[in-house]
């Protein structure tokens, strides 16, 4: 890729959250990411060119340096910033403009700055093979996986009722989604199979912004929020199908949507279960109480649960995840203090807003402020700092998204491994679902600013106080 001979005829669409546009290579691995910001301020852009430089810097090194040592290197692609020429981005613009979701166009990508962050695409691995199979790529946006234990919790709902669970009635009622999600993320992180597959289903049910399938790079199944139509499960059978025909299927291809799905489902927790690519699969015991890590807004019928969590193994991505989202030890409730300890002290003394690394730079030394924090409050600027960067942390942990690439075994491979033709015509007839390869990486690792905490405070009260008026009695 040689960025001064940019052309956008090489790139696509590929999809938006609520901070970047992204668009992908149609012949190499790679992605471009760039910013948004409000379709008000399109005329005038809110930062200049330097300015967005250092934060798509700031981001790289919020992910190289800080989530990558929490979470795991093996599941961390940082990228790296790049600059292109303001015609190309312009041009590209343009072109993708009408494949955007409506709902996605209360703002605009950045075209005067000519940054973006150079990522390699998670959707269509490198080594895939156009004569092969498309490998299937499955995007999970988990949310919050477990229920605050703090004391300075001020409702007791909150103990009991998860936050994605409680923010689905808010979302509901303030007109968001017409109908809500019964995902809920205490089933996905318990490490108990029944209620992860129980949890995914429901995430293929109602979509949202968590979850989406790719089929060789290209987006397959999304919510189509906005559009009347109802989601198009059909359509995902019959993509999904071929995947999954096996043993008697294969010859009478006589297989139920429902068993497709199922087999599905069962592929994806096993790729969530597994380790993500070597290492051994360590079993860490839950330390949550069985009481804590049941939300009581799911409907997963706890008597099959009676035996209770079997934990998640600890080289998994889920629990690194959950481990990072529990660095929020304290709730928006008992951080929002701190928080006002710090913005009185930068107002008294802007200049130390530098040392204390405030808006970075994410380097070793940020990373020694958030691991060097006392365990109880000393009353200090430099214990506020600690648990707001914490925080800070625990809030980008519970805003990713989870890439599973699942690539199908080819035949070839199994070749490779000196395979009988009678072993594999065996393989053929058995009715052992087929084999896949997976690979598991984590995306969206933004830092969160620090003058989002005092919306966080005001997001939590107004969402606690909608689910303690309707009752969670909506539909
Ligand atoms: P959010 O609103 O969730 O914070 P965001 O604006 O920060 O989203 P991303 O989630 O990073 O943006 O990217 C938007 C979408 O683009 C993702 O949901 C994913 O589908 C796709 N995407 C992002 N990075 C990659 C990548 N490296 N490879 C493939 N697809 C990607
Ligand atoms: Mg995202
Ligand atoms: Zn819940
Ligand atoms: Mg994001």
């Amino acid at each position: 890729m040689e960025l001064d001979k940019m052309d956008e005829n090489d790139w696509k669409y590929h999809g938006e959250g609520n901070k970047s546009l992204v668009v992908s290579h149609v012949q190499i691995s790679r992605v471009l990411r760039l910013l948004k910001y409000p379709a008000e301020d399109s005329e005038n852009p809110p930062q200049t060119a330097e300015q967005a430089f250092r934060q798509i810097q700031n981001i790289v090194d919020f992910s190289s340096n800080v989530m990558s040592s929490l979470l795991g290197e093996k599941f961390i692609h940082s990228g790296e910033v790049v600059k292109l020429p303001l015609e190309f981005v312009r041009q590209l613009s343009i072109k993708v403009q009408h494949q955007r979701p409506a709902w996605r166009c209360d703002k605009v990508m950045d075209i005067y700055s000519g940054c973006a962050l150079c990522l390699p695409n998670l959707t269509c691995p490198a080594l895939h093979q156009p004569t092969h199979t498309p490998p299937l790529c499955i995007e999970i946006k988990p949310k919050c996986g477990f229920l605050p234990s703090s004391k300075h919790v001020s409702k007791d709902i909150k103990t009991k009722v998860c936050r994605f669970c409680m923010h689905q009635h808010y979302k509901v009622a303030n007109g968001k989604w017409k109908s809500r999600s019964l995902y809920c993320p205490l089933d996905l992180f318990s490490g108990n199979r029944q209620r992860m597959h129980f949890a995914i289903r429901h995430l293929i049910e109602e979509p949202q912004n968590n979850f989406k399938i790719f089929k060789g790079g290209q987006c397959i199944y999304s919510s189509k929020e906005g559009s009347d139509d109802s989601l198009d499960l059909n359509s995902l059978l019959h993509h999904l199908r071929p995947y999954f025909m096996y043993g008697n299927n294969r010859i009478n291809s006589h297989m139920t949507g429902k068993a497709v799905l199922n087999d599905f489902i069962q592929v994806l927790v096993n790729a969530l279960l597994s380790g993500g690519g070597g290492g051994d699969g360590g079993l860490v015991t839950d330390r949550r109480g069985e009481g804590r890590s049941f939300c009581e807004a799911s409907l997963f019928n706890k008597e099959r649960i009676r035996h209770g969590s079997q934990g998640l193994p600890s080289d998994t991505v889920l629990f690194r995840i959950l481990q990072t989202q529990m660095l929020d030890t304290l709730d928006i409730e008992g951080l929002h203090p701190l928080y006002r300890r710090v913005e009185q002290h930068l107002q008294d003394f802007p200049k130390e807003r530098t040392h204390h690394q405030i808006d970075g730079p994410y380097n070793e030394a940020f990373m020694e402020k958030l691991q060097k924090c006392p365990t109880d409050d000393d009353g200090s600027v430099e214990y506020a700092v600690a648990k707001v960067h914490q925080y800070r942390v625990a809030m980008t942990a519970k805003d990713c998204s989870i890439m599973v690439a699942l690539v199908p075994s080819t035949e070839e491979e199994e070749d490779d491994e000196g395979l009988s033709s009678q072993r594999r015509l065996r393989d053929f007839l058995s009715s052992r679902p087929p084999a896949f390869s997976y690979s598991v990486s984590i995306l969206d690792l933004d830092p969160k600013p620090f003058d989002s905490i005092p919306r966080q405070l005001r997001l939590d009260q107004r969402i606690v106080s909608c689910y303690l008026r309707t009752g969670g009695a909506l539909p």
